[in-house]
């Protein structure tokens, strides 16, 4: 492992936050016996290494991106205040920091005005979209590409509202004559777009589905939870996603996690609503809450209700306990790495994406791997199946190379794909049915565009056997 900054880093924070309460009393300090904390740290330390190497860059496998050090050193000397922010007498600062730290998000995606915060994740935050969704459009049905996240039904099941798949086209993509075939039915209330597929990475038409809402009507939630940040380099981007992302400011709900790929510890979600207003459908009349604002007007990027009066950030949120160390990390990574076009963030993203690009065109030149017949990946996820005479071969072979690798210290993924997906697109005739196992790496660290030799070295000689 390289040297890790964060030990260094903490114990001169956390002198500095000590600083900020010296007024206090001082109170004796509890014996604590070290020795066994010590000897029980170590076995978890010993427990903890039947793990993937996640942070290594030969980790090229799921979802996984290591924190960034900063994010962590955050997050510990946040956990010595420990604060919650469902309300601001739990989290004072780290409220207000949420705040920031969300505006500057729902900036990147266009957004002057908005309505958010944080959450435990990508599917709580998509549970609140939805909710707010079914709201709005009382018994109308949410539609989604059948490559939408599988939450999407189950928390539309939780919510009670249907739920109806819809056909994606070659490149993973919603297919846009299957939506608007759904469309003339009448019945649809929300359409999940989703910008960065979990399994592929494909980007949905979101600007195309705009156009269809302004002649159907309906509303249009954008899961991003995996893509959002793409949005800062959406001009490196080809035609179709560059396009998509440009529209996020015309969408109802966004949501992205920072825990994916904006560098933060797990437990980092966030949803976005496009108009303020629909704060008034969080109303409740808890007696348990610490006070609440006399108007819910949580407005704007500059939060008029910190002038008029405290925000409570569990007014508008399904949750109540939330770590404001979460949103602690979030806001001083974001101040490290501005979310700005061409700023260090986005390089990294850019190499990201480079490294897909690579991969992608080293499998295109060897005849024993087939990529996706539709292109080049839209962000950074790479999937390709093992050239052979069947589909069972093929995916057999997947999964034999998916272990040699793993013994070469590679570590890939596997997805279930379309066949069609593969081959000659006038021999595609959609058949939900009939997948096929293909490897799947998500090169999600920047590094892994100096380690393509390294990874492609292990994977052709793992292929080779
Ligand atoms: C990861 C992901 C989710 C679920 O988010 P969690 O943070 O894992 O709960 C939802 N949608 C998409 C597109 C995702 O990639």
């Amino acid at each position: 492992m390289p040297t890790d900054p964060v030990p260094g880093l903490l114990a001169h924070a956390t002198e500095a936050l000590e600083a900020e309460f010296l007024s206090l009393p001082p109170v004796e300090a509890t014996p604590q016996d070290v020795e066994a904390m010590s000897r029980v740290l170590a076995e978890t330390a010993h427990r903890l290494g039947d793990n993937y190497p996640y942070f290594h860059p030969l980790y090229a496998g799921q979802m996984l991106r290591p924190p960034h050090p900063l994010a962590r050193a955050a997050y510990a000397l946040a956990m010595t205040i420990n604060p919650n922010n469902h309300a601001r007498d739990g989290g004072r600062a780290s409220s207000e920091m949420e705040i920031e730290a969300v505006a500057q998000i729902a900036q990147m995606f266009g957004w002057t005005e908005h309505l958010g915060h944080l959450t435990s994740g990508g599917t709580m935050a998509n549970l609140e979209a939805l909710w707010v969704a079914g709201q709005m459009a009382p018994g109308r049905v949410i539609v989604g590409s059948g490559q939408a996240h599988y939450t999407h039904s189950r928390i539309s099941g939780v919510l009670k509202l249907a739920y109806r798949p819809i056909a994606a086209d070659r490149h993973g993509r919603l297919d846009l004559a299957a939506l608007e075939d759904e469309l003339r039915k009448g019945d649809v209330g929300t359409v999940v777009v989703t910008l960065g597929t979990t399994g592929i990475g494909a980007v949905d038409p979101l600007d195309e589905v705009l156009a269809l809402r302004a002649r159907y009507g309906f509303r249009v939630h954008v899961d991003a939870a995996y893509g959002g940040y793409f949005r800062l380099i959406a001009d490196a981007l080809d035609e179709p996603a560059r396009r998509a992302y440009r529209a996020t400011e015309q969408a109802d709900s966004i949501v992205v996690d920072p825990h994916k790929h904006g560098l933060q510890p797990y437990g980092c979600g966030c949803v976005l609503f496009r108009d303020p207003g629909v704060g008034r459908l969080y109303k409740h009349d808890s007696p348990y809450t610490y006070f609440t604002s006399k108007e819910l007007d949580l407005g704007p990027t500059e939060p008029k209700s910190l002038a008029g009066g405290p925000v409570h950030l569990g007014e508008i949120s399904l949750e109540c306990s939330r770590p404001g160390a979460a949103a602690v990390a979030l806001w001083a990574t974001q101040r490290l790495l501005p979310l700005e076009p061409g700023g260090s963030f986005a390089q990294g993203l850019l190499r990201c994406r480079a490294a897909a690009l690579e991969l992608d065109r080293r499998l295109r030149a060897d005849g024993r791997f087939e990529p996706l017949a539709a292109g080049a990946p839209d962000l950074d996820i790479v999937v390709w199946k093992i050239a052979a005479a069947t589909a069972e071969e093929s995916s057999a072979r997947a999964q034999e190379i998916f272990v040699t690798v793993a013994t070469a210290d590679l570590h890939l993924a596997l997805v279930q794909l379309p066949q069609s997906w593969f081959g000659p697109a006038d021999a595609a005739v959609y058949d939900a049915e009939k997948y096929v196992t293909c490897l799947r790496s998500v090169l999600m660290k920047p590094e892994h565009v100096e380690w393509l030799d390294r990874i492609w070295d292990r994977l052709s000689s793992s292929c080779a056997q």
